[in-house]
């Protein structure tokens, strides 16, 4: 099956989708986007990704283009139109078409994309033996909290990793850990989970809150505050989370090992909870 796309009312297939030059998204970066992953062609926690596409919207200052459960019925007819069960489901809403000016325009009609991919998670050596990741400082603009599609300094900080054979680059702003370049990070130190409070400076995860979740439910020994720079770098663990890497562990930093540079006892615990607690959720879903 080819792949199917959703623009602006109509499915087709992706090669015909086209959007005019003028569409603010492709001038400016002007609008957000959500990628929600669907497991057994079930989307993963819709409600909240929804919320957090609205928090983005209203960040911005564009009205929703839709209700919730327009987007849900979306999302499953974009998912029953193509292939594979587990599927990755973009969508992105920009400030639509105008003549260029920084401005907003008047009148608007904004622009609205879903596309599915497979949903590729870490393979099996990555979760048994962990990833690198290197480190930069976090340069990105105040308001990380919206998941714009204005990606420049993302792109530019996960090239950083990609060229040195890494997966993510973690960041700091003066001296604390914010997130990755495409993922939140945690850190585990004496048996402790420390998470960066959620704040304008990182993406409020979808995959964080579920961690956090899991950790509560499972009585796992958590800290949610600012965690250093130096706490970082003499970390027993670091985990990355996203929607598409679940929970990932980094185990060399800079060349250098994370804890005895092998995925830790807690890390092996959560990962395994986070596979039970999808499982779960998608034998009854909401
Ligand atoms: N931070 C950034 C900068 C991201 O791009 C992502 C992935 N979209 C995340 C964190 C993780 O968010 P989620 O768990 O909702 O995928």
């Amino acid at each position: 099956m080819a792949d199917t796309v959703y623009l602006n009312g109509a499915f087709m297939p992706l090669e015909d989708a086209r959007i005019p030059v003028l569409d603010r998204g492709f001038i400016f970066g002007d609008g957000v986007y959500e990628v929600v992953p669907a497991y057994s062609r079930t989307p993963f926690r819709m409600a909240e990704h929804l919320r957090r596409l609205q928090h983005s919207l209203d960040g911005i200052r564009i009205a929703n283009p839709m209700s919730d459960a327009e987007w849900s019925k979306l999302a499953a007819e974009l998912i029953a139109k193509n292939d594979g069960e587990d599927q990755s489901i973009y969508l992105q809403v920009t400030r639509g078409v105008a003549k260029r000016d920084h401005a907003f325009p008047k009148d608007m009609k904004q622009t609205v994309f879903m596309m599915s991919s497979p949903l590729t998670t870490p393979s099996q050596a990555q979760i048994d033996h962990g990833a690198s990741a290197i480190t930069a400082s976090d340069f990105r603009w105040l308001k990380c909290d919206v998941k714009s599609v204005s990606l420049l300094g993302n792109c530019l900080l996960r090239q950083m990793a990609a060229d040195a054979g890494a997966v993510e680059t973690i960041l700091f702003r003066d001296g604390k850990l914010t997130e990755a370049s495409a993922s939140n990070v945690f850190v585990v130190k004496n048996g402790v989970l420390l998470a960066p409070p959620k704040n304008n400076l990182v993406l409020p995860g979808i995959t964080y809150d579920v961690v956090l979740e899991i950790a509560h439910a499972r009585e796992f020994e958590v800290e949610v505050r600012e965690v250093s720079e130096a706490e970082t770098r003499d970390a027993d663990e670091i985990w990355v989370t996203s929607s598409t890497k679940e929970v990932l562990a980094v185990t060399t930093l800079d060349g250098k090992p994370v804890g005895d540079g092998a995925p830790g006892m807690l890390f092996r615990r959560m990962h395994a909870l986070y596979q039970d607690f999808k499982r779960d959720v998608m034998r009854k879903p909401a």
